[in-house]
């Protein structure tokens, strides 16, 4: 297409050469160049049109990648991350452990304070993770109801026991205000470590029958799958 700079290079020739078409030309450029404008305007607002697209793609994408009572990774997502992180694993051998973590007697949170303070008692869990030293590469989120799972690269079993610890003691002292009062839950947590040959349902089923360990053992506690 010619640019309008052209144009007007053109239409100056006409004109300087004394063209008797001049006139003609000219006009021909006039709308030629109004029309090169609308059209630029056209590109223009379909960049804009683009770019809110694709923000509002990514904003569409992190809601489906977010459990909404929380904020934080929704079991899906936190799988996709997981199985991710697996495959990598298949390639290179590296250490890899799971946390599983279950609040302990949740039932009873929404049995004496109501469904909407036990939603405000979850909505704990996120700042507990975060207060409980992390890795930027550790991830986690919520797998369901009341139950919470924890995943960390490059860690073995030991120091997944670790930071377990840390999370079970953060959250026994992290006070939720439930009708005025403070209120302190508790956690079972179990933790595997990846073995080869693992797909994401049997390194977190190692550790969700560790948690249950911790359930029968006593609660509010860490146990490690053999
Ligand atoms: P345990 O120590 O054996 O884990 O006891 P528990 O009471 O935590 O276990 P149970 O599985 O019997 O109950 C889980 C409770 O979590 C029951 C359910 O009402 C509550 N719960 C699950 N999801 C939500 C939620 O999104 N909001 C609220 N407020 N409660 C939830
Ligand atoms: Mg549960
Ligand atoms: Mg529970």
């Amino acid at each position: 297409m010619i640019s309008i700079n052209d144009m007007h290079a053109l239409v100056e020739r006409a004109v300087s050469g004394n063209n008797p078409l001049a006139p003609d030309i000219e006009r021909i450029v006039k709308s030629y160049t109004k029309l090169l404008r609308r059209f630029d305007k056209i590109v223009s607002l379909s960049d804009s049109y683009q770019s809110q697209l694709r923000d509002l793609n990514l904003r569409l994408e992190l809601m489906a990648h977010t459990d909404l009572l929380t904020g934080i990774n929704n079991r899906g997502h936190f799988m996709e991350l997981l199985s991710a992180e697996l495959n990598r694993n298949r390639r290179h051998e590296r250490l890899f452990s799971v946390l599983m973590l279950d609040l302990d007697h949740f039932k009873s949170v929404n049995d004496t304070y109501g469904h909407a303070a036990g939603d405000e008692a979850l909505r704990t869990l996120p700042r507990v993770f975060q207060a409980s030293e992390l890795r930027t590469s550790d991830f986690f989120g919520r797998i369901g109801g009341e139950e919470f799972a924890v995943a960390l690269p490059e860690t073995g079993i030991r120091g997944a026991y670790e930071v377990a610890e840390r999370i079970r003691a953060n959250l026994e002292r992290t006070a939720v205000i439930l009708d005025g009062k403070e209120y302190f839950m508790t956690a079972s947590i179990g933790g595997s470590e990846f073995r080869v040959g693992d797909t994401e349902d049997t390194l977190l089923q190692r550790a969700d029958h560790a948690m249950y360990r911790a359930k029968e053992t006593g609660r509010n506690r860490v146990c490690l799958s053999d």
